[in-house]
């Protein structure tokens, strides 16, 4: 059935068009017109008729950690690694693989209904191996939300047993979801050996060759905080970007590097040589205290780059808009410089950027592309005001939207969020079972 979205603006190509709409089969968009013109052609379309709305694309929270939803509060301003003992270390090894699941259709949840179609869930919890992954992913179908699934790869044995595997264990698991998984448009599996500091040089060597085999991209968090460069330095006497080159694993330009807060400029150089790509999270790095990236330079190398919440316990929101604006604000502010990044980039990073970067045909409303929007509602307050020239609409999304502005969510051409509400799972339903499991976990702990 031919479907035809028709809000009040749609946001094609960079432009506000109005009366236009979207004609979406099976979950794609076929075309983008005047609504007229697509009403006389597909006379038998459903409307979806949002006279309210500025539709835009979907947004792409290219990093997150769905577990971590559930320790999100707990164990808050301290120390780094006091932090993650206290918090990632202490509840991991109590999460079974349906635990995993209340936690990342909580994450999901609520990421949905604030505007997120496309997670990528960077995901090491595997107590109960792969079934753990397959959590992940029937959350993802339940919530309906675009899954790509980072699946890590962790051999460093200071971390809870259930993150850490052999390598051959870690290739095959990946290996069988992403071939499970290659026909399915909602779910994508990708290797994501974790770091240099908690995977082998080897292990990330063979998340790269699993890559070249998969011919998908690899993620890996690379220089988040000084440790890591340190840790670096003092086996290998080279820095973490320069390591990777020498491993071999950035020359056929399929890594995706998160964070990367601690590069030198010859660093930043390779990063754009080597066509790396970035997932940056302002917000993640400014609770845990990590440092500024210098995206301003990474841009002027040529790095694609794309944003993430990274996991709500270090964050402690999971809005691709907030780091949207976060991240303008920050470089600004860091840079002292009012253009250091404009509502344009930060508005392309979370939307058609991440998209790319993810290897994914969304984050745009033209044909081809599936048919991810949000819609928002043009009367909200925090949006106003608006010229007739529409100059606002954009710099008033990224700098001054609050999330109740939100009214509408579509993923694969279904309405997942309709005025606010989710409709795949209802959200005092998703908040009573977090609630159950947080109950179980107080007293497991106690
Ligand atoms: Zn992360």
């Amino acid at each position: 059935m031919l479907k035809l979205f028709k809000p009040r603006l749609l946001y094609c190509a960079g432009k506000f068009l109005e009366g236009y709409a979207a004609a979406v089969v099976d979950g794609q968009i076929k075309e983008t017109g005047p609504y007229e013109a697509l009403k006389e052609k597909y006379p038998n379309a459903a409307v979806i008729d949002w006279p309210d709305d500025v539709l835009i694309p979907g947004t792409v929270n290219a990093h997150n950690h769905s577990f971590q939803s559930l320790l999100r509060g707990i164990a808050v301003d301290r120390p780094f690694l006091e932090w993650r003992d206290q918090s990632l270390y202490k509840f991991s090894p109590y999460l079974k693989a349906k635990d995993v699941y209340t936690g990342a259709v909580f994450a999901f949840g609520e990421m949905m209904k604030y505007g997120v179609t496309t997670v990528c869930d960077y995901f090491y919890v595997h107590n109960e191996g792969v079934e753990s992954d397959e959590a992940i992913i029937q959350a993802a179908k339940d919530v309906g939300i675009r899954l790509v699934l980072a699946r890590t790869m962790y051999d460093w044995d200071g971390a809870p047993a259930g993150y850490v595997e052999t390598i051959a264990d870690a290739v095959n698991n990946v290996r069988a979801l992403a071939k499970k998984y290659q026909a399915d448009p909602m779910t994508t599996i990708v290797p994501a050996p974790h770091s240099l500091h908690a995977a082998s040089v080897e292990m990330v060597q063979a998340g790269h060759r699993l890559a070249q085999e998969l011919d998908t991209c690899f993620h890996i968090h690379v220089a988040e905080e000084p440790f890591e460069v340190d840790q670096v330095k003092k086996e290998h006497g080279i820095r973490p970007v320069e390591l990777l080159k020498k491993i071999g694993v950035m020359d056929d330009q399929r890594m995706v590097a998160i964070h990367c807060v601690w590069l030198n400029d010859e660093e930043k150089k390779l990063m754009g040589e080597n066509k790396a790509q970035l997932v940056y999270c302002p917000s993640s790095n400014m609770f845990l205290a990590d440092g500024v990236t210098d995206i301003p330079a990474l841009m002027d190398n040529g790095v694609r780059i794309g944003l993430g919440s990274d996991g709500a316990c270090s964050n402690n929101r999971i809005s691709v808009f907030e780091e949207m604006r976060m991240c303008a604000m920050l470089q600004k502010v860091h840079q002292l410089n009012g253009l250091a990044v404009n509502y344009q980039q930060v508005f392309d990073m979370g939307t058609k950027d991440g998209a790319d970067l993810l290897q994914l045909p969304v984050g745009r409303i033209e044909a081809g592309c599936q048919a991810d929007f949000v819609g928002l509602n043009l009367k909200d307050i925090s949006l106003q005001p608006i010229f007739q020239s529409k100059e606002q609409i954009l710099p008033n999304i990224v700098y001054a939207m609050q999330p109740n502005a939100i009214a509408h969510v579509v993923v694969d051409g279904k309405v997942t969020v309709d005025n606010g509400k989710i409709l795949t799972i209802p959200e005092d339903r998703i908040v009573s079972n977090v609630q159950t499991l947080m109950n179980r976990l107080e007293d497991q702990l106690s």
